[in-house]
């Protein structure tokens, strides 16, 4: 038997608490709040608290799903993201950059909202960009 704690950042919210993750044999088995942090101190939210849960949640989606004919079907990465890049230029020609909204994800980190805001305002021309933090 193998195990290891990893130290890492929680990834639900920009606040940056740090915990200890439980590594079994290569699976995530826990987490451990970090007694030393100076931000939380050794507390978390309930977010963090259960922030290992979603890795191995067995309804995580783990590849694209276009939807075809009514039904979602596996697709590859870069068929996704063409037909993405294809409709969302075909809305912004056809309509205006304010025909799109961009939503992000507290799950993502600053720096991935970051770089996705500037995808909305920088490339696509719209300020409809938003975040349950209100980026
Ligand atoms: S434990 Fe809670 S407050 Fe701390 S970073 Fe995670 S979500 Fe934010």
């Amino acid at each position: 038997m193998n195990n290891s704690i990893v130290l890492t950042t929680c990834p639900y919210c920009g606040t940056g608490c740090t915990f200890y993750l439980e590594v079994m044999d290569g699976e995530l088995t826990g987490l451990i709040p970090c007694p030393t942090d100076p931000i939380s101190e050794g507390q978390l939210c309930i977010k963090g608290r259960n922030a290992h849960v979603f890795v191995t949640n067995g309804d995580r989606l783990t590849k694209p799903l276009i939807k075809e004919e009514g039904e979602f079907k596996e697709a590859s990465w870069d068929k996704a993201l063409a037909l993405v890049a294809e409709k969302l230029a075909g809305v912004k020609k056809n309509e205006s950059p304010d025909a799109i909204g961009f939503v992000s994800s507290a799950r993502c980190t600053n720096e991935d909202n970051y770089v996705f805001m500037k995808l909305a305002r920088a490339v696509f021309g719209t300020n409809n960009v938003d975040h349950c933090a209100r980026l």
